[in-house]
């Protein structure tokens, strides 16, 4: 081996330093710290891993995180937190948690129209009476739904078929207006972008497999579990497998950090600029001012970053990370001087005319996220990248202030975050990256990932799936030891 280093017999690596052996201080090093990351580390750790995480940031969680600003407590982006009941994340909760958080019932989504809210239909007896769009399209589009879960039922792939290909023509105006925002919702894409899969599964229409990444492994189960599905078409089970977690965002955050055992070390502040490898193999990880080895390393940043990052990659997998799309969001939160009449529910609204947006009264649900009396809303909207941030601002509080033309007199706290909710978009023609890359021992780790569901039930399905590639790769015991 070049370079001064070597391997011994249990492939760990050493370094002879002024004839002194240096052993790597590490087994596993983790770029990035929001909540794959984080879970990759709290797994790793339980698994006896010795485990040095990287972050970037001053602060943990990415975009998992909550923090004050003029007494009010923002959330990164408005959150349902999704798959409680038999989900990913449940999965990770229940095996390796050690202190638990509280989940609060999800509420109702609704829409707002200029003459208050409405229930978004939950199933295709409540969308027939659903009086926002035309009768006429509201019959082509149940009829739309029942077809792609029927194809699906018996395996037939709608992930390459976009929304805008499958629907009927001859669509309203506001009919598009409303598959549009759902997509973008769903995909962070309009709906030429968004597949029919995407739209089923990220409405539960439709499940997706916890261990198996293809979908699937036996035809006669993977059909049952399809059909079963189709029992979505006449009741709403959704809500109490969703929830938000009591205290905020944070609160999960604080639970994985809790559950950190203690060979797991953490250190902010710390970009990572290059992973380093060996004759194909990831040996380390370098910062502007240190480097630190290890014979396994796990990317939990941006996958499309990769290539500015390491040496080694064939140009056929950058061509396929170049081809990641990604979509920036901005929230706006409000703290308004008190609670409103427009605001009395929990849950969330969407609001679907020309400038789509996703919207949370959050402190309905939990004390303390706003002062006494007073009230917190984040509403979300898929920025237009060609446009200034300032033009974005603007353009979102016309569209709040149009959908509730009351708010601005209550308005007291102002405050915009812009962010990357998925590290990939899954649209019909987006890359997402598989766990293994070309260099053995480097491995992904995020919403880049896996594209199955959406956030953080992306990140867990990622992680999990993950865990399991090192397992197979040898790089991982099967026993939980910590
Ligand atoms: C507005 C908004 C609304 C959302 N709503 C929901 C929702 O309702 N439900 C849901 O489940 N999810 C939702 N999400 C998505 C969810 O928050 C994210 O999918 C999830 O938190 C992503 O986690 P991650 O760890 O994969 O990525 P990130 O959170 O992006 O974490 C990546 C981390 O890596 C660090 N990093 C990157 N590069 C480097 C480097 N070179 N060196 C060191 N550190 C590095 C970054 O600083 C960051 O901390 C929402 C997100 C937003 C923004």
């Amino acid at each position: 081996m070049s370079d001064g280093y070597n391997r011994n017999r249990e492939g760990i690596l050493f370094q002879y330093v002024d004839k002194v052996l240096v052993m790597s201080r590490y087994d596993i090093i983790i770029v990035g710290g929001g909540i794959s990351g984080l879970f990759s580390a709290l797994i790793l750790g339980k698994h006896g891993k010795k485990v040095l995480l990287l972050e970037e940031r001053e602060f943990l969680g990415g975009n998992c995180n909550s923090y004050m600003v003029d007494g009010f407590q923002v959330d990164t982006g408005p959150h349902a937190v999704t798959g409680l009941v038999n989900g990913p994340t449940r999965r990770i909760i229940d095996e390796y948690l050690d202190y638990t958080p509280i989940f609060l019932d999800y509420g109702t989504y609704h829409l707002r129209t200029p003459d208050g809210l409405v229930n978004v239909p939950a199933n295709i007896t409540e969308f027939v009476g659903f009086d926002l769009i035309p009768r006429r399209d509201r019959l082509a589009l149940s009829q739309a739904i029942t077809k792609a879960i029927t194809l699906s039922a018996f395996g037939i792939d709608t992930t390459s078929q976009s929304v805008h290909d499958f629907l009927p023509k001859n669509l309203s105006t506001h009919t598009l207006e409303f598959v549009n925002a759902v997509c973008h919702f769903l995909s962070g894409r309009d709906m030429k972008k968004t597949s029919v899969h995407r739209v089923l599964a990220g409405s539960n229409f439709m499940s997706e497999p916890l261990d198996d990444k293809k979908n699937g492994s036996k035809l006669t189960e993977h059909v049952t579990d399809r059909i079963s599905k189709l029992s979505r078409l006449a009741t709403n089970k959704v809500s109490e497998s969703q929830g938000y977690p009591r205290g905020g965002l944070k609160t999960l955050l604080n639970a994985v950090l809790y559950s950190m055992p203690p060979n797991v070390e953490i250190q902010t502040n710390h970009k990572v600029k290059r992973i380093t490898t060996l004759d194909g193999r990831a040996i380390g990880v370098e910062t502007d001012e240190e480097s630190f080895e290890s014979s396994i390393v796990v990317h939990s940043g941006f996958a499309k970053e990769l290539p500015e990052m390491v040496n080694e990659l064939p140009a056929g997998y950058v061509s396929d990370l170049r081809r990641i799309d990604q979509t920036k969001s901005l929230t706006v939160w409000l703290g308004l001087k008190e609670e409103i009449p427009e605001f009395n529910y929990i849950g969330s609204e969407i609001w679907f005319r020309e400038q789509p947006y996703w919207a949370m009264p959050i402190s309905n649900y939990t004390p303390g996220l706003a002062p006494r009396g007073k009230q917190l809303i984040g509403f979300t909207f898929v920025m237009n990248e060609k446009r200034t941030l300032k033009t974005e601002k603007n353009k979102a509080m016309d569209t709040i202030t149009r959908a509730i033309p009351r708010i601005e007199q209550f308005i007291e706290m102002e405050h915009c975050q812009t962010t990357i909710p998925e590290k990939a978009a899954v649209t019909i023609d987006g890359y997402i990256a598989e766990n293994r890359t070309p260099i053995k021992n480097l491995y992904i780790v995020g919403t880049d990932a896996d594209r199955r569901s959406m956030g953080i039930t992306r990140a867990a399905y990622s992680t999990l799936h993950m865990i399991q590639e090192m397992k197979n790769d040898g790089n991982l015991k099967e026993e939980r030891i910590v």
